[in-house]
């Protein structure tokens, strides 16, 4: 089943990872499939709704000998596009149950059945830190490559799933998306952990509009949960599909939020400033309109927390129509 031209890569009896293409920098993401005897048949994470990623998880269907109409439930860590985007297509080719965790229903999954509702808001949110104009002209309502699923069973923190034949324990791994959902499976030490932790990248870590309100505390509590976990193996959404050391790569994202965090204080403590123009302090290299908006959100993220904890307060500037940060 897993000659050298095989697409999976075996992670647990009867459970496989596949790497499928998406057009975004990190090039794949992780799908997993589990194929237990006498079913049922479980896919986690669907990829992004374009011919590649169809392609790429037929194939890891095919070598198992399945088609789209023998997925019986879809797991789905994240609302992310590249987690979630074939979900409706998923459901309507096998009416498959799709189940994310309670938490990622209300705000994340929401959002795609939102977009148009929640999408001034959005753009409000970014121009009240300070986003260009004309760096909010390009947004579009619409995402054509996620279908959205138009049912969704809530997991909950707490309650066990079967794969591969054991138990998984269902976990909030809440930061960089509210409702991220982690597999914990206590026997074997082996964590599915979606975008919760990345070799390689930090995991983006972003405030939104509809958001909750402090991402990087969420976050931070997250790693702290993971190094006490310590899994010895762990699934991951990108750069993977498995990697090990997760509590030594926990620590390490700690201290790289640290540091984040006490640049944004003494960049504020110099001259207070939107946090737009503090993500330019933070990212001073060159990025596109999208690695923009990214990097101000994740500016948004360290800041918020920061005025969370009483180290950094804001003023509104009536004037320019923006928040300002000072230390
Ligand atoms: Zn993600
Ligand atoms: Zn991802």
């Amino acid at each position: 089943m897993t000659s050298p031209a095989s697409v999976l890569t075996p992670v647990l009896g009867s459970l496989y990872a596949l790497q499928v293409p998406i057009p975004y920098p990190m090039k794949t993401v992780t799908v997993l499939i589990d194929a237990p005897r006498g079913g049922p048949v479980t896919l986690i994470d669907c990829a992004l709704d374009t011919p590649e990623a169809q392609a790429g998880i037929e194939a890891g269907l095919a070598e198992l000998g399945l088609h789209w109409p023998d997925i019986d439930r879809l797991i789905i860590t994240h609302h992310h596009p590249d987690h979630y985007g074939l979900a409706g297509v998923v459901e309507e080719r096998s009416g498959a149950d799709v189940q994310m965790l309670d938490v990622e229903i209300g705000r994340g999954e929401r959002y795609w059945h939102m977009l148009r509702e929640w999408f001034p808001g959005h753009v409000k949110h970014m121009r009240d830190h300070g986003m260009p104009p004309e760096m909010l002209e390009g947004m579009r309502v619409e995402n054509p490559q996620v279908k959205v699923a138009s049912r969704i069973t809530p997991l909950r923190e707490g309650q066990n799933v079967q794969l591969a034949g054991q138990d998984w324990e269902v976990l909030w791994l809440p930061g960089h998306a509210d409702g991220h959902l982690g597999l914990w499976n206590p026997a074997e030490s082996v964590l599915i952990a979606g975008d919760a932790i990345l070799p390689r990248i930090s995991p983006n870590i972003g405030l939104y509009a509809y958001t909750r309100p402090d991402p990087l505390g969420d976050y931070l509590q997250t790693l702290g949960k993971l190094e006490a976990l310590n899994p010895a193996r762990a699934v991951v959404g990108h750069y993977g599909p498995v990697m090990d050391g997760v509590q030594a790569r926990a620590r390490e994202l700690r201290g790289h939020h640290h540091e984040r965090l006490d640049f944004m204080k003494a960049e504020a403590g110099k001259a207070p400033r939107s946090a737009y123009d503090l993500s330019l302090a933070m990212f001073n290299r060159e990025l596109n309109i999208s690695g923009r908006r990214f990097a101000l959100a994740e500016t948004l993220a360290h800041v918020e927390h920061l005025r969370l904890l009483g180290q950094l307060y804001r003023t509104w500037d009536e004037e320019k129509g923006v928040w300002i940060y000072h230390a």
